[in-house]
């Protein structure tokens, strides 16, 4: 039974995003969050950023309502009902996920692949709530959607083999480029991302260089679009803790250590580039 009806759980950053890229290709997509606030938010960033592809003629504007069309937002998670697969993109933490996942296989139809967009989080724990867990998978995109062409294929330990194969085909047919990879904190993306910003935080904190000096020696030295701390305000402080904490605790091993000044930065509230503070600021 191939994949047609397509449920994105959140309409935040990557939710939004994973929408638009499922509309798309074509996939006819529901796109849900908590309330309809958050989904206008959502639905917002996605035509504004079709309307930017009108402007660059890259689609015609016939084709951006087209587009549009194929999102329906909702606020009830009955809508997985009808879902072929859903995508979940709510917050990264593990009481939440195992809750929607709960639900969601209480409600989606017995063939309905269940797929978590976490950075970080074991797709084993999660997928052990249901009684599907072959059919759980971890599907994680890249930010901004759009653009970015990776999507990291996290199998966990009970993922049956036709289910990966369906979820790459699809990621094919999302014009992205699947790489397969087990189920281990952090993945391979921020396994190896984020130890490089704690790093960069640490050299800021132990007063080696500046936020500026560090982040240019990073591009210009290292060739990298951008620096690490302006990256890690584009992907939201509270996020890059979390994940390291993940780090720290699923291999048990110190060189995982979140910098104190990362922690302070979170109880502070300056969470980078979305509350306006974080290394730089953005006001
Ligand atoms: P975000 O804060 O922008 O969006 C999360 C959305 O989920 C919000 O709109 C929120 O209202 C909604 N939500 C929360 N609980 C919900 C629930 N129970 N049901 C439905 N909706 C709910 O966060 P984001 O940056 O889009 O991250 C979403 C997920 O994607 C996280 O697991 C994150 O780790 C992962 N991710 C993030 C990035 C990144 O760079 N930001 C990259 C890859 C993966």
């Amino acid at each position: 039974m191939g994949i047609k009806k397509v449920m994105v759980i959140g309409a935040g950053q990557m939710g939004s995003g994973i929408a638009q890229v499922c509309a798309m290709a074509g996939y006819s997509v529901t796109l849900n969050d908590l309330n309809e606030e958050f989904l206008n938010k959502g639905l917002g960033a996605i035509g504004k950023n079709l309307q930017r592809q009108v402007e660059k003629e890259r689609i015609s504007a016939a084709e951006k309502e087209e587009i549009l069309a194929n999102i329906i937002p909702n606020v009830e998670l009955s809508a997985a009902e009808n879902a072929d697969l859903v995508i979940e993109a709510a917050v990264e933490n593990m009481e939440i996920k195992k809750s929607i996942f709960t639900k969601l296989d209480e409600i989606a139809p017995e063939h309905a692949i269940l797929a978590t967009n976490t950075s970080s989080l074991p797709i084993t724990e999660i997928a052990a709530v249901t009684k599907r867990p072959g059919k759980v998978i971890g599907m994680h995109f890249m930010n901004p959607v759009p653009v970015m062409k990776l999507v990291e294929i996290i199998k966990g330990l009970a993922t049956e083999d036709e289910v990966y194969k369906e979820i790459e085909e699809m990621t094919l047919a999302l014009k992205k480029v699947p790489v397969e990879v087990e189920d281990f904190p952090g993945f391979v993306s921020n396994r190896i991302l984020m130890p490089m910003i704690n790093e960069a935080i640490y050299t800021l904190y132990e007063g080696v260089a500046s936020a500026e000096a560090i982040d240019e020696v990073m591009k210009l030295g290292m060739n990298h679009p951008m620096g690490p701390l302006t990256l890690a305000d584009f992907i939201g402080l509270d996020t890059c803790l979390s994940i390291m904490e993940i780090l720290h605790e699923g291999f048990g091993d110190d060189k995982y250590r979140p910098c104190p000044l990362l922690r302070k930065y979170v109880k502070a509230g300056w969470l980078g580039k979305k509350t306006g503070r974080g290394f730089y600021s953005y006001e």
